[in-house]
Formats: structure tokens, C-alpha cells, sequence
């Protein structure tokens, strides 16, 4: 029998009062692992007020000492970093390097909020006017909340309540419904490396949940990573009620190809960055533009790709494992079909895909596509499965007019041997995260997570130098000292000592 599992509220694990309880599946069985209750109004409140409560000591705690926290919590996710990936395959499907991958990113993150005294440091002018300086201090916010998605259920959780809580903040996780077993191990590992009670609950549930944070007065700022419907309301009513709201959303990443790029490099990583993690990346590669007499080459990527083969997180031998749940499946079942339909040449078909010992799992063999247009649907709509397609053009301009023209602006590569095609394709290209000859160019940490346009809805993007604006305020203090010589006034004289 799957447990129902508790909601972190005022530095307890609570057992919600909620009957309306989600099922969190193995996505390669469909067994049930876990049941996620949908916190109630009374819970959420709870926790918010305890977050509050929280606030008033926390911001109070010396910035070292919390730099220190997260020295303890990233010990902590060291030593727990194979079975945490355990868990959280079973639960993604994703295979077990993956699983890795996806904890250590977050890691580096937490690491990086190690730094957080150096990151929140102001800025100061000397002699603003005659006697007179100015500096600048940085202050957290108070509570905010972040919401996150299915496909990084360890990274995304790690990109927020790190960098806001070691800016003085308190902090109110609502993580995916369908993979809610890796951030409650996240929030027990932040507990035992000492965070003190209240500065992070976690509650679960889904879309109503949601909302009761995206209107609560008491929250200040809210993260959101999802898909771009969901971004958008998340954005829109968030600010509709007076936070500061980023949203990360959906994506649709554009490989061009320059015919005097390496063939043998340019198919691997293709295959890579497009069906790696069954293509449940918002960095996955999903769309190829191959220039010029580079088209020669689709041909070879389709036999190199059906060399691919997913299989269970287990099987050290599986290039990816299955999708997240049946309705992804369906819904990418749904696009493939479409995409023949509205006549693109489908040259590998993953459609009928089996795994053998598991008749049940959301499997999707790779899935090629060639002679795709801008207005088919399977180049309009994020696919967020192992199917990559392909368009041709005839010149870098058409490619880059084609990125430009797309309404997504997360990731980009290019691939050439061309310094001068690689300068004017970083400079000209609309898109916040730009790899030459890197598939999948995600920035550390010091740097920030800078998607653009339809891929992200707000100012200050995650981790790196803008997390550290986003989660708190500036205060400008302005000081004149006087001397010790006697001020006069117009009825008195005074001595300052
Ligand atoms: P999703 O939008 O379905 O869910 C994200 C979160 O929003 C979950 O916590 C969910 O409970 C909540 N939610 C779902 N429906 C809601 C509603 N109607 N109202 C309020 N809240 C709701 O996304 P997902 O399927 O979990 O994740 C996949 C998507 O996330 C893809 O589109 C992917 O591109 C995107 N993504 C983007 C980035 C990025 O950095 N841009 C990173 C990872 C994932």
C-alpha cells in the first residue's frame, strides 16, 4: 500500500487532513508509489503563518551562519546523492546517471548559496554632496513560495529555497504532484543540516494549492518552473496580486547546423540532447535546422538514432526510460500523429514502442522527423518527448531569422568550425541561453538561468547574481556625521558630545 506523505508546516512533518489525495506512479510499471494530499486551506495557511513567524528571527540570523547551513546541506546531499538518485529514478523514470545529474546540479546551486555574503553585498559613494555618503544594503523579502515541475524534481526545488533562504528569507515549497517523494528527502536533508523550524515547509497538491499561494497576502514573491500556460497564470495572477513573480515555461530549442561543422559530433549530440531524459528537458534540443548541403547528414541520424532505446532506470543498458505518465504519452502519441498527418516525412516512428518485462510503462521509442514547416504543429507546440525534427534552410541568415521568428527564447546551439558565423550567430540570435557547438549550453550557477521571451515571464531570472535580486530589496541609506564644532541654531547652541 503506497503512503500518504506529510506536509512539512512549522518545522513538523504533518499528515494533511485532506481526503482528495493524488497518485504518484512509477512511470515504467504504473504502480502506485506514493499518494500526495492536496494540502487544505486551514494547512496552507498554516504554513504561511508559520513561514511569517519565521521571517522575523531568520532575517535576523548573521549571514555567515546561514552560508553555513548550506555548507551542512550540501554535505548532507553529498552523502545521500546515490540513494536520493534511487528514489528519484523510480519515480522520474529518468535513468540513473541522469538521476544524478539532476541532484547535482542542484547541489552546485546550494553550494552557491554558499556564497551568499559576497553576492549580497551593496554598493557605497563616498561624498554624494559635501559630508554626505550613500550606501546601498540588501534585505530579504519575507515569505515567498515556489511551484515546480515533474521532469527536475530535484534541481528546481535546489534552484530556489537555497538562494532565497540564505538571503534571509523563509521559504513555502509546493513541488510537482507527480513526483513529490524527492523534495520532501530534500526538505528532510535541509532539516537535519539545521535549519531552524519554520524557514521552510513544504506543502503539496495541485492547482488550487497553487492559487491559494499566487493570492496570499502574506507571500511576497513567488518561483514558478512549468509549462507555459501554467507560467502565464502564474504570472499574471501573481503580480495581479501586488509579488514579484518569475516564471520559467516551455521551450523549443533550435540546433542549427553549418555544413563545415563536425558530421560525427553534430549526430551525437543531437541524439543526445533531443531523446536524453526521453526528451523531458526545457534544454532538450527538439528542433534541428540544417543548413545548406548539411541536410546530407539526416540520412546517418536517422540510423544513429535507431540505435536508441529506452528501457527501465535499472537497465544499465537503456538509452532513456519511459515518459512521465500515459496522458504525456498520449499527448506526444497525439503530435507525432499530427505531424504526419500535416505532411512531415517521418523517418523513425517510436509510436509502437515496448519494453520488454514492463508492458506497462510509458514507453516512446526515438521519433525523427524531416520536411517540417513553421506552421505545422509539431514545430508550433513544445513536443517534451524523444521526437526531434527537421527543418532545412539555406543560409545561417534564414536559420537565424527562423530562431528569431519562433516564440520560445530558452536555449540555442550552433554548430560550426566558423569563428566568424559563431560571433554573428551568439550576437544576432533572440534566445537567453546560446551554446556553440554545446547541445544543451544550461549556465552554473554563478552565471543565472536567462530564458527569454514565451520561455520566461518576468525581470530576474534563477540562481547567479539576479536569484539574489530577486529575493530581496534594496534599501538606500544616506549619512551625514557632523563634527564636534558647536551648531548653531536659531535659538540655541548645542555641543553634539
Ligand atoms: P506543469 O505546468 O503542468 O506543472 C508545474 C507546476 O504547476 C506543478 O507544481 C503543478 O502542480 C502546477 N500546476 C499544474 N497545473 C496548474 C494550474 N492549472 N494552475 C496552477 N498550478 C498548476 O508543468 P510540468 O508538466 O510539471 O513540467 C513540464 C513543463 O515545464 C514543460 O513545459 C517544460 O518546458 C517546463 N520546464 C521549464 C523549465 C525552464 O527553466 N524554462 C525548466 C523545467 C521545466
Amino acid at each position: 500500500m503506497a503512503r500518504t506523505i506529510p506536509l512539512l508546516i512549522d518545522g513538523e512533518w504533518r499528515q494533511s487532513r485532506s481526503r482528495e489525495l493524488i497518485e504518484a506512479t512509477d512511470p515504467a510499471t504504473q504502480e502506485v508509489l506514493a499518494l500526495a494530499p492536496k494540502a487544505t486551506t486551514e494547512e496552507i495557511e498554516a504554513a504561511v503563518a508559520s513561514a511569517r513567524q519565521a521571517f522575523l528571527e531568520w532575517r535576523e540570523v548573521p549571514v555567515p551562519e546561514r552560508a553555513r547551513l548550506m555548507l551542512r546541506f550540501q554535505q548532507l546531499l553529498k552523502e545521500n546523492h546515490d540513494d536520493l538518485a534511487e528514489l528519484l529514478a523510480s519515480e522520474t523514470g529518468k535513468n540513473f546517471a541522469d538521476a544524478k545529474g539532476d541532484i547535482w546540479r542542484g547541489i552546485e546551486v546550494v553550494e552557491h548559496a554558499a556564497n551568499v555574503a559576497s553576492l549580497m553585498m551593496g554598493e557605497t559613494v563616498e561624498n554624494v554632496a559635501r559630508d554626505i555618503d550613500t550606501a546601498s544594503w540588501v534585505q530579504p523579502l519575507g515569505v515567498c513560495a515556489g511551484i515546480t515541475p515533474f521532469n527536475f524534481p530535484a534541481m528546481i526545488p535546489l534552484w530556489m529555497f537555497p538562494m532565497a533562504i540564505a538571503c534571509g528569507n523563509t521559504f513555502v515549497l509546493k513541488p510537482s504532484e507527480q513526483d513529490p517523494l524527492t523534495p520532501n528527502w530534500l526538505a528532510e536533508l535541509f532539516i537535519e543540516a539545521g535549519a531552524p523550524k519554520g524557514v521552510l515547509q513544504v506543502i503539496h497538491g495541485g492547482r488550487e494549492q497553487v492559487d491559494a499561494l499566487l493570492t496570499h497576502p502574506d507571500i511576497r514573491a513567488i518561483s514558478f518552473v512549468g509549462s507555459v500556460a501554467v507560467g502565464q497564470h502564474v504570472y499574471r495572477t501573481g503580480t495581479a496580486h501586488l509579488k514579484r513573480v518569475q516564471a520559467f515555461a516551455g521551450a523549443k530549442n533550435h540546433m542549427v547546423i553549418l555544413p563545415d561543422a563536425h558530421k560525427d559530433q553534430v549526430i551525437s549530440n543531437l541524439i543526445g540532447s533531443s531523446c536524453g531524459a526521453a526528451g523531458q528537458r526545457c534544454m532538450a534540443i527538439s528542433t534541428a535546422v540544417f543548413v545548406g548541403e548539411s541536410r546530407e547528414w539526416i540520412p546517418d541520424l536517422a540510423e544513429r538514432m535507431a540505435e536508441l532505446r529506452p528501457g527501465h532506470w535499472k537497465d544499465q543498458g537503456a538509452s532513456y526510460g519511459p515518459l512521465i505518465s500515459p496522458q504525456a504519452k498520449q499527448r506526444v502519441l497525439r503530435l507525432i500523429a499530427e505531424g504526419k498527418a500535416e505532411g512531415a516525412e517521418c523517418l523513425l516512428d517510436g509510436s509502437q514502442c515496448r519494453v520488454e518485462g514492463f508492458p506497462d510503462g510509458n514507453w516512446l521509442g526515438p521519433t525523427l522527423f524531416r520536411g517540417v514547416t513553421p506552421k505545422m504543429t509539431i514545430y508550433r507546440e513544445e513536443i517534451f518527448g524523444p521526437v526531434l525534427i527537421c527543418l532545412e534552410v539555406d543560409t545561417l541568415d534564414e536559420a537565424i531569422a527562423l530562431v528569431n521568428a519562433n516564440p520560445y527564447g530558452n536555449g540555442t546551439s550552433l554548430f560550426t568550425r566558423s569563428g566568424g558565423a559563431a560571433r554573428h550567430y551568439q550576437h544576432a540570435v533572440e534566445v537567453g541561453q546560446v551554446g556553440i557547438n554545446v547541445p544543451i549550453p544550461v549556465p552554473l550557477p554563478f552565471f543565472s538561468f536567462t530564458g527569454w521571451k514565451g520561455s520566461f515571464y518576468g525581470d530576474l531570472h534563477a540562481y547567479g547574481k539576479q536569484a539574489v535580486r530577486f529575493y530581496s530589496e534594496t534599501k538606500t541609506v544616506t549619512t551625514r556625521w557632523f563634527d564636534d564644532s558647536p551648531v548653531s541654531g536659531p535659538n540655541m547652541t548645542i555641543h553634539l558630545k
